[in-house]
């Protein structure tokens, strides 16, 4: 029981994080299909705390069955039989819903039945706690297990027709980057935002995705018996990135980036893309950067995927240099794909050509459907991406 319990700890705690010797470990060591299951290391999956909600005024709630009201004390201070979409407000220090007023600072929602409570047209399985923050705004922040949690991301993270090892890999990265978020805010009034993984609540899942998770329950990867941040992204490009270069931290092992080799069938894993200078200048001055007649873009210290560490931004200010990463964001992930490019002025517009859709550290997804096309087992796809992993069963 000792050893299970320190290695429960190494997992999950970051001040006994120097790790256990696997060695030491081995005598208790069952493995099965290359997962290191000692038995349970929880007695269950933890729960996970997800802000739904960030300092809003108002909100659209509704319950289907029966539901419970409980106050900053845990006291029940109200129930019902279903609760008509109401609206969700703070005035005077007292939490509205609908025409209710509740003299709390903060009320916590259960429903009898799993998936009964809507919240801004998206269906839960968890309890939602409504905390008021200040000038009349508050946030909502649902508290579910971990593996119903990890059933809403993997439909909104990867397409639910690829193929079942390559949904199991992504199933276990989304598992241990959460898990890593649990562990580094655990003292925080929530563990993960819906912007850091896809979420939608329960609309993501589908009974195929229930039993793919289910296959892989409890399983996290670990490096040198310690959890990490299993970052993932589109598309690499032909290879993935070192944590350090892109995001100046995280340097182990497994982020160290990896010849890929099996992207290239991704619409994005080249492209061309013309974005205006002004529309650049625009989104940089709403982050309080201001430059003005932008006349070139340009990829610096490029890592072993092309992924640039820092973009020099020569403008009539002269020349600007920030994280490139950071850049990509501000202009639009979405927009300026990656920062793995080459670009030129272009009239009014920097021209663009890149390779890749994200980050490019961790988990290539379209790489990873490739592998599990071909035959690899997620276990394989997941160890050709992080390098020295070891895989564990929490539960
Ligand atoms: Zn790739």
């Amino acid at each position: 029981m000792g050893r299970v319990f320190s290695l429960m700890i190494a997992v999950l705690l970051p001040t006994l994080s120097a790790g256990i010797p696997f060695s030491c470990q081995r005598d208790a060591l069952v493995v099965q299909d290359g997962v290191n299951d000692y038995g349970p290391l929880l007695d269950k999956p933890p729960i996970m705390r997800v802000l739904l909600i960030r300092d809003a005024r108002e909100a659209q709630v509704s319950v289907y069955g029966s539901y419970q009201i409980t106050g900053s004390l845990t006291n029940i201070i109200d129930q019902g039989q279903g609760l008509q979409k109401a609206k969700i407000s703070v005035t005077n220090s007292a939490i509205n819903i609908g025409n209710k007023r509740y003299d709390t600072s903060e009320l916590r929602i259960t429903s009898h039945q799993d998936g009964d409570i809507e919240l801004n047209n998206l269906r839960y399985r968890g309890e939602i706690r409504i905390l008021q923050q200040f000038n009349n705004k508050f946030s909502v922040i649902e508290e579910i297990d971990m593996e119903s949690f990890i059933a809403g991301v993997l439909g909104s993270e990867m397409p639910q027709s690829w193929n079942d090892d390559a949904l199991r890999a992504q199933a276990v990265t989304a598992r241990t980057y959460a898990m890593y978020k649990k562990k580094i805010r655990r003292d925080e009034i929530y563990h993960l935002e819906m912007i850091e993984l896809a979420y939608r609540g329960i609309a993501g899942e589908t009974p195929r995705l229930n039993k793919i998770i289910q296959e892989t329950k409890g399983v996290v990867m670990v490096y040198n018996w310690n959890i990490f941040p299993a970052y993932f992204h589109s598309t690499c490009g032909g290879h993935t990135e070192d944590a350090l270069h892109v995001f100046g931290k995280d340097s182990i092992p497994p982020l160290t980036g990896v010849v890929c080799g099996y992207c290239d069938n991704s619409k994005h894993s080249s492209w061309s893309k013309d974005i205006r200078k002004s529309d650049i200048e625009k989104k940089l001055r709403e982050a309080n950067i201001y430059i003005s007649n932008i006349s070139a873009v340009k990829n610096v210290n490029p890592g072993a995927g092309n992924h640039g560490s820092k973009v020099e931004i020569a403008s009539l200010q002269g020349n600007k240099e920030m994280n490139a990463n950071d850049f990509r964001l501000l202009v639009g992930p979405n927009i300026l794909l990656s920062t793995a490019f080459n670009s030129r002025s272009n009239g009014n517009c920097i021209t663009f050509s890149g390779k890749g859709w994200g980050h490019g550290v961790g988990l290539c997804q379209y790489g990873a459907q490739a592998m599990a096309e071909k035959g690899s087992p997620w276990i394989a796809i997941l160890k050709h991406y992080y390098p020295e992993i070891e895989l564990v069963r929490l539960y």
